[in-house]
């Protein structure tokens, strides 16, 4: 059965890109009926974040794609941490130097750096490979006394894979189709460093053939891993997991891949949560606190990068799983669009309980009342914190007026419309929209004025602005003696 991966490395906040690929990885394991793992990646000491972790189970728990198996949950293969698996690595990296397959290499870092300096000055790049190898510190080019002297005195060493001098890599990728790639292009890897800990590479393969992952899914930045990850299963004699690497998340204006930098400047959120570095202090914006629905960020992430080939947008989780296969998975860049995100937030936004909403954004408030400035605003916003601050502007008397309005509107006829409702307003016995309208109606046409002429400066008049929420249920919620006091003041 189908058995995925979210991998991540708790270097920092998740990106929102790599909950694209936890959120594809989610609804491929549960179209197929299979299992989504949460595997971390922490082999990497020196780029450890503290609460990075949390803040992937956290994230995951948000959105309501949390694994199956793997950190946060359990399973048949733990631990999932990569820094306790770390002996495993270095037995399955022993196997392939008994095989011949990898080499203990001796060279210090500033033998490599030497290397290098000597290849760019003469206009190549360095690459430890079949042509250099020979000439390095390694159990292949040096006697076997030596290497074992070497070890006998504890020298650090790395493990390297020994990549064939010849041959092509050859995969199909489910987005990209067939990647080929020649060996000698590919160096010789490290897989074991000198702290005794795996490479991203060694950990990866290894934990994937062992938690009998059928299928890798991932962004596009490992497509270039992904030949030699396909040499380590050669080597271990394994067979390779299905690939699919998914398209990079691209600016806004298309131009290249999304960074902090552009969410920075474009005031939207690239992290599904407020993060907090612990380091600096500084805080990134977050999805969740911004006021993103947990749906509408899945479906607006579910896009970007996929489609379903018909014209529907609105897709709930269970129904992104219906539609979801890895062969619509688009191979272009994905561009982040926040104006879309904010449109998927709107829709989502209307399908929530008012009751809901009144209770958790407008709890302040009577009941009965936060429900109608709920049902008064609600297609006025974008997110569901702005009704606090709507509700809050409405019941504010009016500080100034529209000037652009009263140059264009204030005339005889309707000025004399404000002063028939001035007196017809107070006689209005059941203070409901429908009676108030009824009653500006019936006082205007008496006079012969058409409503239209009246309406806007009225709006003006009583909330300072030229447009704005349903009049008729904005008098009703400010009240009949808010209202004749309003209209008396903006008279005077
Ligand atoms: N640890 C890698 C990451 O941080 C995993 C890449 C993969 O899925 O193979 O994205």
């Amino acid at each position: 059965s189908v058995r995925v991966r979210f991998a991540p490395s708790p270097t920092g906040p998740l990106h929102i890109g790599g909950v694209r690929t936890a959120l594809y990885n989610y609804l491929f394991a549960r179209k197929m009926g299979g299992t989504f793992i949460l595997r971390i990646e922490d082999t990497d000491q020196t780029r450890f974040v503290p609460g990075a972790e949390q803040y992937i189970l956290d994230s995951l728990a948000w959105l309501g794609i949390s694994p199956d198996e793997g950190v946060g949950a359990s399973g048949p293969h733990a631990p999932y941490r990569q820094s306790e698996r770390k002996d495993l690595y270095l037995a399955y990296a022993d196997q392939l130097i008994q095989e011949e397959k990898a080499y203990y290499a001796f060279d210090t870092a500033e033998e490599l750096d030497a290397m290098r300096t000597m290849f760019e000055s003469k206009g190549s790049a360095f690459q430890y490979n079949a042509l250099t190898r020979v000439k390095l510190r390694n159990s292949l080019a040096l006697p076997a006394a030596e290497v074992q002297a070497l070890l006998d005195a504890n020298t650090p060493y790395v493990i390297r894979l020994k990549v064939p001098a010849k041959g092509e890599v050859r995969f199909q990728d489910s987005v990209r189709d067939w990647v080929h790639v020649h060996t000698s292009s590919i160096d010789d890897k490290v897989l074991m460093k000198s702290d005794g800990m795996p490479t991203y590479h060694l950990a990866n393969v290894v934990d994937d053939h062992i938690m009998e992952i059928t299928h890798v899914i991932r962004g596009e930045e490992w497509l270039p891993s992904a030949p030699l990850h396909i040499l380590l299963y050669q080597a271990f004699g394994w067979t390779a997991p299905q690939f699919a690497h998914l398209p990079l998340l691209l600016k806004p204006e298309g131009n290249g891949k999304l960074s902090k930098r552009d969410a920075d400047l474009g005031g939207f959120p690239v992290f599904p949560m407020e993060w907090t570095d612990p380091q600096s202090g500084s805080i990134s914006k977050g999805f969740k606190q911004e006021g993103y629905l947990p749906d509408a960020t899945l479906n607006f992430l579910a896009f970007l990068g996929w489609n379903p080939g018909t014209e529907q947008e609105l897709f709930s989780l269970t129904e992104l799983v219906d539609a979801f296969s890895l062969e619509r998975i688009n191979k272009a860049g994905a561009k982040f669009d926040v104006n879309k995100a904010k449109w998927f937030n709107e829709q989502y936004l209307k399908q929530q309980a008012p009751e809901v909403l009144a209770k958790e954004y407008l709890g302040h408030l009577p009941a009965e009342e936060a429900l109608a400035f709920v049902s008064l605003f609600l297609d006025r916003i974008t997110f569901p914190q702005e009704l606090a601050t709507l509700v809050d502007s409405f019941v504010e008397k009016p500080a100034t007026y529209d000037e652009a309005v009263i140059q264009n509107k204030w005339n005889a006829e309707a000025e004399k419309g404000l002063h028939i409702l001035a007196e017809a307003l107070p006689a209005v016995a059941v203070w409901q929209a429908d009676d108030i309208k009824h009653a500006i109606h019936e006082s205007l046409e008496a006079a012969g004025i058409k409503m239209g002429k009246v309406m806007q400066i009225l709006r003006v008049a009583l909330s300072g602005n030229g447009a704005g929420p349903d009049l008729m249920i904005s008098m009703q919620l400010w009240g009949k003696d808010q209202v004749i006091e309003r209209l008396a003041a903006a008279l005077k």
